[in-house]
C-alpha cells in the first residue's frame, strides 16, 4: 500500500520529504478521504509521525512500518506532552536526520497551535514546510449540508474561538463581532455557548437565528443539532464534545442541502 501512495504521490511532482526536516500538516477534519495529496506524501515518507487525537487511524496506517508513531494529542481533556515538550521533540528528531511529521486535524494554522510550533521551529533553526488542510469550520459545515458563504445568505463570515488559552471566553467584541458579520462560525464553542448566545442577543442578534451544532463533523458520528441562537446553550450541553458552531441564516440551506444523509447509498 505504501509503495502504490508513494507512486501516486511521485506522479505529481511533489517535492522530496528530506530527512531533518519537519513537515507540519493538516489531515482535515475527520474523513480520512479529506487529507491533501501533499500530506499522504508526507505519511508515506515519515520517519516519526506526531499525532493529535482528530488524527484518523486509517491515516496512520499508512505509514512505513519503521515509521514511530508519538501519539501527542489531548485524551479525556488532558495533554499528553506540553507544548514545549512537543517542540523540543519535533526539534529534537528533525536535528537527528529524521523525517519528522507533525499531523494535525484541521487546517494547522486555524486555532490549533500550529503557528506557535512553526515559529519554535523556526527560532531552532530547522527546516519546515507547513500543508494546508480543510479545516472544520469549512468542511465540517460542508459535511452538515451548510455553505460557509451563500449569496442568498450571507457575504461573509467570521471564524473566532470560544475558548481562550486560560479557558475562558476570549474577550472579543461582541458588539463589532455582532454587526459586522451575517455568519458566524465558532470553534471550541462548547463549555462558553450559553454565555456567547447571551452575549450576541445583548449585543443586538436575533434569538430567533438558526443556529447549527456540529459534533463530530466528517467523522462517521457526526451528528447535527439544529437550533436557535436562544436556545443554543441547551443545545450545545446535550451535544458530544467535539463541536462547531454555525450561527447565521445559512443554517437554514441545510434543509435543502443536507446531502450526506439525502444522498446516502440505501
Ligand atoms: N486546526 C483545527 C481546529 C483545532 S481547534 C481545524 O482547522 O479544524 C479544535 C476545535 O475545532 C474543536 O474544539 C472543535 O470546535 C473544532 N473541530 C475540529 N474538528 C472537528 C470536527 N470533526 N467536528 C466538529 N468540530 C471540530
Amino acid at each position: 500500500m505504501n509503495d502504490n501512495l508513494t507512486a501516486i504521490t511521485a506522479r505529481l511532482g511533489l517535492p522530496d520529504f528530506l530527512p531533518g526536516w519537519v513537515w507540519l500538516v493538516g489531515a482535515g477534519p475527520g474523513d480520512p478521504g479529506l487529507i491533501t495529496a501533499f500530506g499522504l506524501h508526507a505519511i508515506a515518507s515519515a520517519d516519526f509521525i506526531l499525532y493529535d487525537s482528530l488524527v484518523d487511524d486509517a491515516l496512520l496506517r499508512l505509514a512505513k512500518p519503521a515509521a514511530g508513531q508519538i501519539f501527542v494529542g489531548k485524551r479525556a481533556g488532558v495533554r499528553s506532552c506540553s507544548q514545549e515538550d512537543l517542540s523540543r521533540l519535533l526539534a529534537d528528531l528533525a536535528g537527528q536526520g529524521h523525517r519528522v511529521l507533525r499531523l494535525k486535524g484541521g487546517d494547522p494554522f486555524v486555532f490549533g497551535r500550529g503557528g506557535e510550533e512553526a515559529q519554535e521551529l523556526a527560532r531552532a533553526g530547522i527546516p519546515f514546510r507547513v500543508v494546508p488542510g480543510i479545516t472544520a469550520g469549512i468542511g465540517g459545515l460542508a459535511y452538515a449540508g451548510i455553505p460557509v458563504t451563500h449569496r442568498d445568505t450571507n457575504a461573509s463570515v467570521i471564524f473566532l474561538t470560544g475558548h481562550g488559552s486560560d479557558g475562558q471566553l476570549p474577550p472579543h467584541d461582541w458588539k463589532a463581532i455582532a454587526k459586522a458579520s451575517p455568519t458566524l462560525v465558532i470553534y471550541m464553542a462548547r463549555r462558553h455557548a450559553g454565555a456567547i448566545a447571551a452575549a450576541l442577543i445583548a449585543a443586538g442578534r436575533d434569538p430567533n437565528e438558526p443556529v447549527a451544532v456540529i459534533s463530530n463533523a466528517a467523522r462517521s458520528d457526526q451528528q447535527v443539532a439544529v437550533t436557535t441562537l436562544a436556545d443554543l446553550g441547551t443545545a450545545s450541553e446535550s451535544s458530544p464534545i467535539l463541536s462547531i458552531i454555525v450561527i447565521g441564516a445559512n443554517v437554514r440551506l441545510r434543509d435543502e442541502l443536507d446531502w450526506l444523509v439525502r444522498m446516502a447509498p440505501i
